[in-house]
C-alpha cells in the first residue's frame, strides 16, 4: 500500500472515530470498509490502539490490486504509450506526484518504471491571448514540447509530437485555424504548416529529445484548419509531410509520421484512409482515438483497422484510450464520464476495469498482427490542482493553464472554451489518485508484456 494513502486513510478514520461520522459522508468504499470495523471496535478499545490495529488488517481489504494477464501475440516492437500534455502546467500548479513507496517522484519516471516506452505531446501554434495569457489545457506551445520531451529522452523514452495545427483543441467539432493563419489560401496554408513543422519539430530535435512519432493534424476526421475539402486538406499534410522527412534526413532519424482520426464506430472510416492514398500523403500510420464509452464495440474498431492494413498497407495505432476508475469528482469541474452521464460502461469503474479496457484493445490490436504498432492512454495525469495554497482552483488554472481551458480563450474559442472554461474534466480517468498516488492499474504497461 502507498504510504501517502495510508496516512490519508489513518487521518480519515481518525476523523470518523472523532467526529461519529456516518458511513453515507465517507467518500470511497475503501474507507467506508474501514469505518465499519473501526465503530464496531471503537466502543471498547481506545482509539489510537484501535487505528493502529484496524489499518494493519484494512490493508489488504483495499481495492488496490488491479490484475491482468499478458497479451499473447503482441509485435516486440508494440509501444505503449501515454499523453502527458498537461505535465508541466500541472507541476506548476503545485500538483506532485508519488512513487509507489510514497516518494515524490516524476511521473514520467514512474510511468517509464511501469513499462511506459512513449510519451505523446500535443502542440499548438500560438496559444496565448494577446498579452500573453495562455488559453489552459496546458499551454502546450512548442517551448512546452520542448521541456516535456526533454525529460522524457533522460527517462529513456521515446516522445510522439502531436501537432493540432490550431492555437487551441482540435477535434472532430472543431478545426480553428491558427490566428496568424487567417485568410490564407490552401497553398499558402500547406506552406506555413511546413514552415512551422520545419521550425517546431526542428527545435524539438535541437534541443535532443528522441522523437520517434510525428502527427500532423489532430483528430482530422471532419477536416482541418477549418477546411473540409480532402484535396486540400492532403495538399496541406503534404506541407507537414515534407518537413518531417527534411528534418528525418538532417538529424539522420527515422520518424514515423502518423495521420490521426476520431471515431472509428462512424460510417466510411476506411474512406480516410482512402483519401490520403487517392492524395499522395506521405505516411507511415494510420492512427484512432478509441474511448471505450464513446466509440463503438472493440470488433468494429479491429475491423476497421485490419482493413486500413489489408486496403491501404499502412501500420495502425489506437493514438488516444482510458477508462474512469470512479465517479468521483475531484475538482468541482464537472468530469467528461459521471454516474448515469448515458455512456456504455463495459467494464466496471475501477482501477481492475482500467486495465481490462486497456487490454482488451491491446489484444484486439494485437491480433491484427505485426503492423499494429502501439497504443496511448490520454492524459493519466490530469489530477486536481490544489485548493490549499491561498488561491482558489480556479485561479490556479487561470494562471498556470492546468485546466481544460481558461477564460482567456474565450475571444479565440467563444463557443465553447468562453462558455464552459474552468479545470479538469478527466481526474477520474487518470492513473494517479486525486492525491498523486499512482494507481494500481498504472502496472498494465509490464502486466500486458508479461514483465
Ligand atoms: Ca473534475
Amino acid at each position: 500500500m502507498r504510504r501517502k494513502s495510508c496516512v490519508f486513510l489513518l487521518t480519515l478514520i481518525a476523523g470518523l472515530v472523532m467526529t461519529g461520522c456516518s458511513k453515507q459522508e465517507v467518500p470511497t468504499d475503501a474507507v467506508v470498509e474501514s469505518s465499519v470495523a473501526v465503530e464496531e471496535t471503537v466502543e471498547v478499545e481506545s482509539s489510537i490502539e484501535t487505528e493502529s490495529t484496524v489499518v494493519a488488517e484494512a490493508e489488504p481489504e483495499v481495492d488496490h490490486s488491479a490484475e491482468i494477464e499478458p497479451v499473447e501475440g503482441l509485435s516486440e516492437d508494440f509501444v505503449f504509450g501515454c499523453d502527458m500534455s498537461m505535465l508541466i502546467a500541472q507541476e506548476n500548479s503545485g500538483v506532485v506526484y508519488y512513487n509507489e513507496a510514497g516518494e515524490e517522484q516524476d511521473p514520467l519516471l514512474t510511468l517509464a518504471n511501469n513499462g511506459v516506452d512513449s510519451i505523446r505531446i500535443r502542440i499548438w501554434n500560438d496559444p496565448y491571448d494577446e498579452n500573453g495569457n495562455g488559453y489552459g489545457g496546458g499551454n502546450n506551445d512548442t517551448a512546452t514540447a520542448i521541456a516535456i520531451g526533454q525529460r522524457v529522452t533522460e527517462h529513456g523514452m521515446t516522445a510522439f509530437i502531436d501537432y493540432h495545427y490550431s492555437d487551441f483543441w482540435a477535434d472532430p467539432k472543431k478545426q480553428m485555424l491558427p490566428k496568424a493563419w487567417v485568410g490564407m489560401t490552401t497553398e499558402e496554408l500547406a506552406d506555413a504548416i511546413y514552415v512551422f513543422t520545419k521550425d517546431s519539430l526542428g527545435q524539438i530535435l535541437a534541443a535532443g529529445v528522441d522523437v520517434s512519432m510525428v502527427q500532423l493534424g489532430n483528430e482530422i476526421t471532419n477536416g482541418m484548419c477549418g477546411e473540409n475539402n480532402w484535396t486540400n486538406i492532403c495538399m496541406m499534410l503534404k506541407g507537414g509531410c515534407q518537413a518531417v522527412r527534411e528534418l528525418e534526413e538532417e538529424y539522420g532519424k527515422e520518424i514515423q509520421i502518423v495521420m490521426h482520426f476520431a471515431n472509428p464506430h462512424t460510417a466510411d472510416y476506411q474512406k480516410l484512409a482512402m483519401r490520403l492514398e487517392k492524395n499522395e500523403v506521405d505516411y507511415d500510420i494510420f492512427a484512432t482515438s478509441y474511448y471505450p464509452f464513446w466509440n463503438g464495440t472493440l470488433e468494429n474498431m479491429q475491423s476497421v483497422l485490419q482493413g486500413i492494413v489489408d486496403n491501404y498497407g499502412k501500420k495502425v495505432m489506437v493514438a488516444e484510450i482510458s477508462y474512469p476508475y470512479t465517479f468521483e469528482d475531484g475538482d468541482n469541474n464537472q468530469n467528461s464520464l459521471y454516474e448515469n452521464c448515458g455512456s456504455p460502461f463495459n467494464y466496471e469503474i475501477s482501477e481492475q476495469g482500467q486495465a481490462e479496457a486497456v487490454r482488451d484493445c491491446v489484444e484486439a490490436l494485437a491480433a491484427i498482427g505485426d503492423a499494429a504498432v502501439g497504443i496511448f492512454y490520454w492524459e493519466p495525469a490530469w489530477i486536481p490542482v490544489p485548493d490549499d495554497t491561498g488561491m482558489t482552483r480556479s485561479e490556479i488554472w487561470e494562471k498556470y493553464g492546468s485546466g481544460w481551458a481558461s477564460s482567456y480563450a474565450s475571444v479565440y474559442d467563444p463557443n465553447d472554451a468562453g462558455k464552459y472554461y474552468g479545470g479538469s474534466a478527466w481526474d477520474n480517468q487518470a492513473l494517479f489518485d486525486h492525491e498523486g498516488n499512482p494507481l494500481s492499474s498504472i502496472q498494465m504497461f509490464n502486466m500486458m508484456k508479461g514483465e
